[in-house]
């Protein structure tokens, strides 16, 4: 695991293109494993000695406290996901129309075609299916009664989207990616797909950096121990402190979101009021624990 200076230096270079993104990838993934606990290390413990302060910054207490994070960086593959989706979008402005031919290549290559039934007589989608009885269909629009649907080919279908994306032929979710996820999808969902498929081949090496280089940061912000608060441990299991911010009003304490101060700044009855809640929850939740209701 890369220390707090290390990971500095290895984002700088990437950042400047003096270390390929594969040779920093290699160094920063080298013995770490996503989720790991960052503070059995040294130099964590060291400068987390450094931040900690003297008392809770939530109510003061000097009872066993703790620093905790408000933020965690996300997994490196949501990086990768939020930057694709934004190449893609800016790939579809600059490149509205796609080729039919690629198109068609695309759809048949990734989808598996699912055709909707048509009646052959009125060419509605509504022809229901018969277990018992012959002819096998009969038209819930037209009530003609027949043995074989029609369909429509992939060709046709892409025709039709062609000349009328909100056709009503073409509003099927009838083509079921090939991948595991066998998701249903219709012309216009997979013609997304297509487009950021396209944006992502394009700007593959572009997008991969600024993932990792975002991934970095914010590892980076996490190791700073900027965005962490000292909390006695009561506070800190009592409170959301991912909900929680700075008290505009001392700019010392942290207080929940939702409240307009800290403890500190409620007058003396409502702040006392207020601690009493803090020792209750904490009551509330031990006694569950030991009845095993957490
Ligand atoms: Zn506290
Ligand atoms: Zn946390
Ligand atoms: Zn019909
Ligand atoms: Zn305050």
């Amino acid at each position: 695991m890369l220390t707090y200076n290390e990971l500095i230096e290895l984002r700088d270079k990437l950042a400047n293109g003096e270390i390929s993104l594969e040779l920093a990838k290699a160094e920063f993934w080298n013995d770490f494993k996503e989720g790991q606990r960052s503070w059995h290390t040294k130099d964590w413990k060291e400068r987390r000695s450094k931040f900690i302060k003297d008392k809770c910054q939530i109510c003061s207490s000097k009872e066993i406290l703790t620093i905790q994070h408000l933020s965690h960086p996300r997994k490196h593959t949501e990086y990768i996901r939020e930057i694709t989706r934004g190449y893609a979008k800016e790939y579809m402005n600059s490149n509205p129309e796609i080729d039919k031919s690629e198109f068609s290549n695309y759809v048949l290559k990734n989808y598996d075609y699912v055709p909707v039934p048509l009646c052959p007589n009125c060419k509605g989608k509504n022809p229901s299916e018969r277990v018992r009885k012959t002819p096998k269909y009969r038209c819930a629009d037209c009530k003609h009664e027949f043995d074989e649907a029609v369909y429509k080919s992939v060709n046709e279908l892409i025709s039709i989207f062609y000349e009328n994306e909100e056709a009503y032929e073409v509003r099927d979710k009838c083509f079921v990616s090939k991948d595991k996820w066998r998701n249903k999808n219709n012309l216009s969902n997979v013609r997304y797909w297509l487009q950021r498929d396209s944006a992502k081949n394009k700007d593959a090496e572009t997008i991969e950096k600024e993932a990792f280089l975002q991934y970095l940061n914010d590892n980076i912000k996490y190791l700073s121990f900027e965005d962490t608060i000292t909390a006695c441990r009561k506070c800190a299991s009592s409170y959301d402190l991912h909900k929680m911010e700075l008290c505009p009003k001392c700019n010392t304490h942290y207080k929940g979101i939702q409240y307009p101060t800290c403890i500190e700044c409620l007058p003396e009855d409502k702040r006392k009021a207020a601690l009493e809640i803090i020792e209750f929850g904490k009551e509330w939740r031990e006694m569950h624990k030991k009845l095993g209701i957490d």
